[in-house]
């Protein structure tokens, strides 16, 4: 085998990846490219996508772009029908945006729990939905899931986002079951801490307060959960399905 079939194990895979325009999503949708994969990215502007895609053709990759909101069930379930349309399959799909709206439970707003639940767990459902569709009928197919280490410990002052994301666990070991006989996988991966917008309001004391916790001694970076991704997508890992994989430095053991 050369190194190049070796680093081109997605070839001919097509992807669509939410929340692309930034953060972790944009690092896995740059290294499903990487790995061979035509992808699709959606986010709510084709304007903020530009950036990714522009760094994905720059790599030799084909991306293509989808404005969306994933919280709009009918607005996603279309833009998840064009990007299939276009690339004429759908062989890999991250559900990766999702939101953030802290509070403490008793100063919470109903818009506050609803949002977030939309956000990050309706939309689980309708893209997990509309993927089965097409991957039962492919009878192969990857759905991975981006949770979070705080949809399993919890945390004060985020409640609905704990909440959403354990959802999303519940949801993927229950279509593991569902879908592994037509040979599609569904995994989470829940990371720690990561360097990115949603994380760059946190006061420096809430900082420090997150470093004493992770064991390796260093806030995350995108670049540190793609690589997991890129394996659950790709071919050696046909026989795993239904895990949480936690990418976090260490913090939950
Ligand atoms: P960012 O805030 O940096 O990026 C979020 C991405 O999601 C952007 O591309 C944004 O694009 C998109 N997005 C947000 N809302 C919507 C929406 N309603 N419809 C469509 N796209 C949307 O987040 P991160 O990269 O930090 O987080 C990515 C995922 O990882 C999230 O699910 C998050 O919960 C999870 N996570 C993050 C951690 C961290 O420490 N950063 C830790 C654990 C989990 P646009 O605004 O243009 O729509």
């Amino acid at each position: 085998m050369t190194s190049e079939e070796v680093s081109m194990e997605l070839q001919g895979q097509k992807a669509l990846i939410t929340g692309a325009s930034r953060g972790i999503g944009a690092a896995i949708a740059l290294e499903l490219a990487k790995g061979g994969a035509e992808v699709a990215l959606l986010a709510r502007s084709l304007e903020g996508l530009e950036g990714s895609a522009a760094a994905i053709r720059e790599a030799g990759g084909t991306a293509h772009c989808f404005a969306a909101d994933v919280g709009d069930g009918v607005q996603f379930e279309a833009a998840i029908g064009q990007a299939h349309k276009q690339m004429g399959r759908l062989d890999i799909l991250v559900n990766n945006a999702g939101i953030t709206r802290d509070r403490l439970i008793i100063q919470m707003k109903d818009d506050d729990w609803d949002q977030v639940m939309q956000v990050n767990l309706r939309s689980a459902f309708v893209a997990c939905k509309a993927a089965a569709k097409i991957m039962l009928r492919q009878k192969s197919g990857r759905i991975i899931q981006i949770s979070s280490v705080i949809g399993v410990i919890g945390n004060a002052g985020q409640s609905n986002y704990a909440a959403s994301k354990a959802g999303t666990i519940g949801l993927v070991k229950s279509l593991a079951k569902e879908l592994a006989s037509r040979s599609i996988t569904v995994n989470a991966v829940a990371p720690g801490y990561v360097e990115t917008d949603m994380t760059s309001v946190l006061p420096d004391k809430v900082r420090e307060q997150i470093l004493s916790q992770i064991p390796l001694g260093r806030i995350g970076a995108a670049g540190d959960i793609a690589p997991l991704v890129r394996f659950l997508a790709g071919p050696g890992s046909s026989y795993i399905t239904g895990q949480v994989f936690h990418v976090d430095g260490g913090m939950v053991t």
